[in-house]
């Protein structure tokens, strides 16, 4: 890769030992809102955002869609300028790895071996990509995280050049629409049956197979990879468990992330798939908060836990935890909300529904879809292509416990609008009230 690196950003001299009111420790998206949440809270206390990447805290959906077309505007891609955190008086420590925290003693320690203090802490460490062992040490294998990684790979994506994506998840499907947009030979190999099985429903996952494969895109499901290596052109060669092989100039794997909990484990807090937090951001030991991805947080309306690996948490669960650590309390109770724009479709979902839940279906044509979730008697959930709109009526017949045994044919009845039915839920449950 060149040595050319994205939003450099300025850092906060310290001296070797160094004590704040706050101290954030990863300046992605959410440690950013927690630490402009902290200072809105406080305007007095003392708060340093520390974070190994040595750009300025930037947000991550960009990465897999336009900003991977026009790899030039990484390089400015940020939050906010630098004055921002000057005007707020929030310490940057940026290119700077804490690598162990003492939760007795309030102190982390850098990679460099300075050390810091604090009276609360705030863990927006986030995740990292899942690898893929049988890639390792392969050229132009590429995981997409940060800025950098989507440099290295858009440099990758010219027209007429190969590119595997391993993983039809909802980055991998991103990709997948960006390189096929600028000219670049897609295949996508999926290891189940259908893309996105595990969370969307069948009629959904396979409208949104037909959108890629319509895009040029070729979409291999059922695809396990057996063996990878290069070919003596030093092209990549993946070969699946039946024998289908495919010869690429790159690879992008999106197969998952895992939370980055090592520091939390070192801290002695509760740890589940993600750090265990309360709706104010609380883990489980005192003056020690988490924002953003790294948490398991609880999902009101769905009761239970959940760990998301969306935009909504690290902007509004960080905003709850940073001002909580700064000593004004403030709860996340959002229903969970994400979208996925694979390049011309646009999908969104709002709720949450298990493996067993039952789907209504509203075809509006021209690859226009909503689904509704029914879970124990309830609307849950709802999942839309190119048709954003519904997503606020849903969230709201969501809220207002939508009867699904009363609206099922309703549900699925495209000609009548979700506002009509919102209106006659509210209606049905003032008539209960009264
Ligand atoms: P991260 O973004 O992972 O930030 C954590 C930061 O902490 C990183 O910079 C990390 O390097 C740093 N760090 C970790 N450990 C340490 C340490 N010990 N010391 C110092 N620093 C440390 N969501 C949607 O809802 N819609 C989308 O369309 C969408 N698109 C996405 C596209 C891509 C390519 C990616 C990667 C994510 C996308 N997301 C999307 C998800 C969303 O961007 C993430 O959920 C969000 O970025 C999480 O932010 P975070 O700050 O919690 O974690």
């Amino acid at each position: 890769m060149s040595a050319v690196r994205p939003c450099e950003g300025a850092s906060l001299p310290l001296s070797s030992a160094e004590r704040f009111d706050i101290v954030i420790v990863g300046a992605g998206h959410a440690g950013d809102r927690a630490a402009e949440a902290a200072r809105l809270a406080n305007p007095h206390a003392s708060i340093a955002l520390i974070g190994d990447e040595s750009c300025l805290p930037y947000e991550r959906p960009p990465l897999s869609k336009g900003l991977l077309a026009h790899p030039a505007a990484l390089l400015t891609h940020r939050r906010h300028d630098p004055a921002f955190y000057g005007d707020r008086r929030i310490g940057l420590v940026l290119g700077s790895r804490v690598v162990s925290a003492d939760a007795t003693q309030r102190r982390l320690v850098l990679a460099d071996g300075r050390a810091i203090s604090y009276d609360a802490l705030v863990l927006a460490t986030g995740s990292r990509p899942r690898r893929l062992a049988l890639l390792d040490g392969l050229p132009n294998v590429h995981y997409l995280r940060t800025a950098a990684d989507a440099l290295a790979l858009a440099a990758c994506l010219r027209p007429g050049e190969r590119l595997g994506v391993v993983g039809g998840g909802f980055i991998g499907l991103e990709v997948a629409a960006t390189a096929a947009r600028l000219g670049c030979s897609v295949t996508v190999m999926e290891q189940a049956p259908v893309l996105l099985g595990r969370v969307l429903p069948a009629a959904v996952s396979e409208a949104i197979r037909k959108f890629h494969e319509a895009q040029g895109i070729s979409v291999r499901t059922g695809f396990e990879i057996e063996s990878a290596g290069t070919d003596s052109q030093g092209a990549l060669r993946l070969r699946s468990r039946e024998g289908e092989t495919h010869v690429f100039a790159s690879v992008v794997v999106g197969i998952g992330v895992q939370p980055n909990v090592e520091l939390a484990q070192a801290l002695g807090l509760d740890v589940d798939d993600g750090i265990v937090v309360d709706a104010f951001g609380r883990a489980s030991l005192p003056g020690i908060y988490a924002a953003g991805e790294v948490t398991r947080h609880p999902v009101p309306h769905a009761g239970g836990t959940a760990r998301h690996e969306f935009w909504q948490i690290a902007e509004h669960q960080a905003f709850a935890a940073g001002s909580s650590a700064a000593g004004r309390p403030a709860e996340f109770g959002e229903m969970p909300w994400f979208w996925s724009d694979q390049g011309e479709l646009k999908l969104q979902s709002v709720g949450t529904w298990s493996a067993d839940a039952a789907w209504a279906m509203r075809d509006y044509g021209r690859g226009r879809l909503t689904v509704l979730a029914m879970q124990e008697g309830r609307l849950t959930g709802a999942v839309t292509l190119n048709e954003g709109r519904d997503i606020s009526i849903s969230k709201r017949l969501i809220a207002a416990g939508a009867a699904a045994a009363a609206h099922a044919h309703r549900f699925a009845d495209a000609a009548v609008p979700l506002a009509a039915l919102l209106k006659d839920v509210r209606a049905a449950a003032m008539e209960t009230v009264t």
